[in-house]
């Protein structure tokens, strides 16, 4: 007997197959996309057009399975963080960030990371493993339905324009789930997303930018930094295995691909460490002659034990002057949900040891703004 399947692993391929291997037609998973994801009906039964047969057999053999929350934070500026429990004691956050002409949610892909960049806190914590294609779609079903009822939007919009993969983890590190999860989010049966509106944020990963390019093209930030070898393999150890003469490579060819003609280089800004006017220039001279590019600047989230400080504002500001003059267009991250920690570049910040409702020892990482100049223009 066929073991029942979480519908929301799967993209359209994945479901017409596995729907046709019991001799249910292709158009039939069409049907069911649309109730999952564009209308959140999890009830077989209320999926009307679905023939009375292929309902009784979905209630045999498939479920819809969300995340359980384990907290949900509003902000007074409309931001929403939810946690989810994912099972032995892990936790993954995503944030909904509300803005005029969007409304982003931010993913995450990794329950911990193994990347251990020094200033993220999810680093901090280790890998603990991969999220599922499921677990990853969990979070945009799950987010997308509960603002669709709350903002009182009728069948058919949105509530969801734009989505980040900066939440926990490295999203290229998991590709096999990442992939068909970026499909679904693509496919107009179901949430209909243009490649420009989704994002991939990747700490570096050189041979799955060339794969992600090949396989599904989205929009690409790059956590860089740090203008120089030296010092960004001290922030972002992966630069040891990719230099940045190989990630810049990689960033290149993937242009020819990217539904957007720049890259966006995430830059979290350390007082004293990569903040000054010395790493701005060495910066623009590092870039000089190579691609279009657009550097977003996060003032650096402090969580306990690291060591490392948020630079002063104007720090931050001469640092985005100088690369104004030079034509470079940067824009500074905007904090947004200080009130629930949810403020800082990423999922950093207070790391919470706490005890669910369910007895299991939760790791919470507040979480993220996650606003990328990658989202605009
Ligand atoms: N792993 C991927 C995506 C998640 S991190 C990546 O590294 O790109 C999303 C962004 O938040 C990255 O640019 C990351 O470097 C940044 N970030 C991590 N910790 C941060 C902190 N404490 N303060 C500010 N930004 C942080
Ligand atoms: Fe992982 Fe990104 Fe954090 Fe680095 S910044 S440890 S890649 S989540």
């Amino acid at each position: 007997m066929t073991p029942t399947a979480n519908l929301l692993r799967f993209d359209k391929d994945a479901l017409v197959e596995w729907l046709g291997a019991a001799g249910h037609k292709a158009f039939r998973a069409r049907q069911v996309m649309h109730w999952l994801h564009q209308r959140g009906v999890a009830d077989f039964e209320a999926m009307t057009d679905l023939a009375k047969p292929l309902r009784g057999w979905l209630r045999e053999h498939a479920c819809v399975q969300a995340l359980p929350v384990v907290t949900e934070q509003r902000s007074r500026d409309g931001t929403v963080k939810w946690l989810f429990d994912v099972g032995a004691g892990n936790a993954v956050e995503s944030v909904f960030i509300p803005e005029t002409s969007r409304n982003t949610l931010c993913v995450s892909s990794q329950a911990g990371c193994a990347m251990a960049c020094s200033f993220c806190s999810t680093g901090a914590q280790g890998f603990n493993r991969n999220l599922d294609t499921a677990e990853i779609l969990a979070q945009l079903w799950w987010a997308e339905f509960t603002m669709r009822a709350e903002l009182g939007l009728a069948d058919g919009e949105r509530a969801i324009s734009n989505v980040v993969m900066m939440g926990m983890g490295e999203p290229l590190q998991n590709y096999a789930a990442l992939v068909p999860a970026l499909r679904v989010m693509l496919d107009d049966d179901a949430y209909g997303l243009s490649r420009r509106r989704v994002t991939v944020s990747t700490s570096g990963v050189v041979p799955m930018i060339d794969r992600l390019a090949a396989d599904c093209p989205v929009a690409l930030a790059v956590s860089l930094h740090a203008p120089n070898d030296a010092l960004r393999d001290q922030l972002v150890p992966l630069n040891r295995k990719y230099p940045l003469a190989e990630l810049l490579a990689a960033c290149e060819r993937y242009l020819a691909h990217a539904p957007r003609d720049f890259i966006t280089f995430e830059y979290c800004m350390l007082d004293g460490v990569n903040d000054t006017a010395e790493h701005a220039r060495e910066l623009i001279a590092l870039m000089q002659g190579r691609f279009p590019w657009k550097c977003n600047l996060i003032p650096f989230n402090p969580f306990p034990g690291s060591g490392l400080r948020r630079s002063s504002a104007q720090r931050v500001a001469a640092f985005a002057a100088t690369l104004t003059e030079a034509g470079i267009v940067a824009t500074v991250r905007k904090t947004r949900g200080d009130d629930i920690d949810a403020a800082c570049g990423q999922l950093a910040g207070e790391v919470l040891d706490r005890t669910s409702r369910r007895g299991a020892r939760v790791v919470a990482i507040a979480a993220s703004d996650a606003v990328s100049a990658a989202n605009q223009g």
